[in-house]
């Protein structure tokens, strides 16, 4: 049984009162979001995440997601209800409409946002690692980088990631020592990640892991840091997704809480041998942003 009710009246009432929804929806850009747009809205976020997503999360926390053999299978129900979730336009709805995205205020966005992460924050966590990579390629992706990845990333038909911690590198990320050697018109990243939130899974058709990895030149500490988009499968020029990356989830951690999101260990570059599909080289990938 659902138990999770939007608390509507107050959000409401502090997005007016507190937040300056009406001035906000007086913005140039937002003319169309009104106040009532905003209220309708809110109340089908309420909807579906009490219809929805709240039902799922004892499952995910009792049956928690699945590794087996480099897969990660979420928990039963995950897989339809982010295919209903994206179907539904709620993935990308704080994107810009540019990459077919909603373009709402981040005000209404945020109380939506806050609704999927108090109904099942194993689920929400995919999304909100998705926009996370969507606004980190919108700021400072190149062009062609925009092209062939955000729209598919704000349709949620690929998922991305955050690939910052390794080993010996938490907190402290300038001890971090993943490596990117330029190669043509790409580069090959190496190395191994731990706690990748969403590191794997087969929801979605492709995942753009967002790596944080250094230059053979690099200085150390962070100001030697750049950042390598790695996709699982390389994306050909038409869009269309082509071979397996170099990249491997060898592990997905056992936590004591939010059992539905997976949370991975991640191999880049040195799994040649497993499979003949993947190639013994490092993994391919483009720079996001290079310092
Ligand atoms: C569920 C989960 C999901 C995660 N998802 C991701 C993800 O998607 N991508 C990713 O890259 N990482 C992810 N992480 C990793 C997370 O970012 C790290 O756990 C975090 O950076 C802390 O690193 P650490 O665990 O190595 O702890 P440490 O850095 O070893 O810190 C341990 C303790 O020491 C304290 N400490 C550290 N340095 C100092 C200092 N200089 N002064 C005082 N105190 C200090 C910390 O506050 C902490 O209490 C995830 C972690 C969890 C638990």
């Amino acid at each position: 049984m659902s138990t999770y009710a939007a608390p509507l009246r107050d959000m409401l009432f502090t997005m007016k009162e507190v937040g300056g929804l009406d001035a906000i929806c007086a913005q140039p850009g937002h003319e169309e979001t009104t106040p009532d747009l905003v209220e309708a809205i809110l109340q089908e976020a309420a909807h579906y995440a009490t219809g929805v997503l709240d039902p799922l999360n004892r499952t995910g926390d009792v049956q928690g997601a699945r590794w087996h053999d480099g897969q990660v299978t979420p928990a039963d129900g995950f897989r339809e209800a982010w295919a209903s979730f994206c179907e539904n336009g709620w993935n990308g709805m704080p994107a810009a409409t540019e990459w077919g995205g909603q373009g709402l205020p981040t005000l209404v966005s945020t109380a939506v946002l806050e609704m999927w992460k108090s109904s099942n924050l194993a689920f929400s966590l995919c999304q909100m690692l998705t926009l996370g990579a969507v606004e980190a390629i919108a700021h400072h992706g190149s062009d062609a980088l925009k092209r062939r990845f955000l729209e598919p990333m704000v349709a949620g038909r690929w998922t991305g990631t955050m690939n910052l911690t390794e080993p010996q590198a938490g907190s402290d990320l300038a001890a971090l020592r993943s490596r990117a050697v330029p190669e043509g018109d790409h580069y090959r990243v190496s190395g191994n990640k731990i706690f990748i939130t969403w590191g794997e899974h087969d929801m979605a058709e492709n995942i753009v892991h967002l790596v944080l990895a250094r230059l053979p030149d690099a200085p150390p500490g962070v100001k030697g840091i750049s950042l390598f988009l790695c996709p699982k499968y390389l994306v050909n020029d038409d869009g269309s997704l082509g071979e397996r990356n170099d990249l491997a989830c060898t592990s997905i951690e056992h936590k004591m809480g939010i059992h539905g999101s997976p949370t991975a260990s991640m191999s880049f570059g040195d799994c040649g041998a497993r499979s003949a599909t993947w190639s013994a080289s490092r993994t391919r990938g483009w720079p996001a942003c290079s310092r």
